[in-house]
């Protein structure tokens, strides 16, 4: 596996491959690797001649106060897996790199980041969108594989890339979670042990949301009411949003006659853990799946 660091030789790399006819998969993240990424990693390695990964923790999609300085980075642990996992290229650019003295630009969808995440946390998205703009453009990857675990980041992106014609399919991967159901996030290890044990509730409480909405219950004001007891009575996390809503708009519904997401984000302490799932609206059964 390759290491680069300059945008310059990533460019070069990218020419070669395609000058060979190959087609490159890639997957952005924040590095501190763990089974999700490593899932996503070999989504790309099957449907791809090769795969890059990048690593790079995006201060702009930091808010003031929040983790930057301490989000966990382990270099050369990423690497023995990234190359466990097959990729051909580890993508580690440094922040001059990146954001040179000068920087003016920043990418917006605007609308889809008033919600959710985007509501607690202001100008996270319009990071996120900048960097993921700028590593597309340096990578040109065939493929872009995100996961569901950051739903609205995923259809943010998707939007972004749509709306702006960039010449790259996005697969959303499924959510890799731990055997009680824990998604797996690098934010876990801020967890203390009591905090650990109590995260559990999250993944209950969105199954209890697709529980009843198998039971015919519609009314979303009363799904999340129920899931906010679950929590509240269940574990000392401080709720920053349940909510369901539509997929596309990422806003919320109050009757569900559609497929919806089921999203949640609590703070344990100083480690603020998001969830969600999808439920498939079955008109019909009035069933679900994930
Ligand atoms: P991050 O390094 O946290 O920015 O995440 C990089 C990519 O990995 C994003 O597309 C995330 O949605 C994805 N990811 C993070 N955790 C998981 C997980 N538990 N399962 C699947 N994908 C994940």
């Amino acid at each position: 596996m390759k290491i680069i660091k300059t945008i310059k030789e990533m460019r070069r790399w990218v020419r070669l491959q395609k000058r060979k006819g190959l087609k490159i998969g890639f997957v952005p993240t924040m590095g501190a690797l763990h089974a999700g990424h490593e899932s996503l990693l070999k989504y790309s390695v099957k449907s791809n001649d090769v795969t890059v990964l990048s690593i790079y923790v995006n201060p702009t999609q930091f808010g003031p106060g929040e983790d930057f300085k301490s989000y966990p980075r382990r270099l050369s642990q990423d690497m023995v897996l990234a190359k466990n996992a097959g990729a051909a290229v580890l993508f580690s650019p440094s922040h001059h790199e990146m954001y040179p003295q000068g920087f003016l630009t920043s990418v917006e969808v605007r609308g889809l980041d008033k919600h959710l995440c985007g509501a607690d946390r202001p100008g996270h998205f319009r990071g996120v969108t900048t960097v993921v703009m700028k590593l597309l453009n340096i990578v040109t990857p065939r493929i872009v594989y995100l996961g569901q675990k950051d739903l609205q980041q995923a259809v943010i992106i998707q939007k972004m890339v749509s709306d702006l014609n960039v010449d790259v399919d996005v697969v959303v991967c499924p959510t890799i979670r731990e055997k009680d159901g824990v998604a797996l996030s690098s934010r876990n290890q801020y967890l203390s042990d009591k905090h650990r044990a109590q995260a559990v509730m999250l993944y209950k409480a969105l199954l209890l949301a697709r529980h009843m909405v198998s039971e015919g219950k519609v009314k979303t004001a009363y799904i999340k009411k129920r899931i906010k007891q679950l929590i509240a009575k269940n574990t000392d996390g401080k709720i920053d949003y349940v909510d369901v809503g539509d997929l596309s708009s990422m806003s919320p519904v109050s009757v569900i006659n559609q497929d919806v997401f089921v999203a949640l984000a609590v703070r344990f302490g100083r480690a603020r853990l998001i969830d969600n799932i999808i439920i498939k609206y079955n008109a019909k059964k009035n069933r679900e799946k994930d």
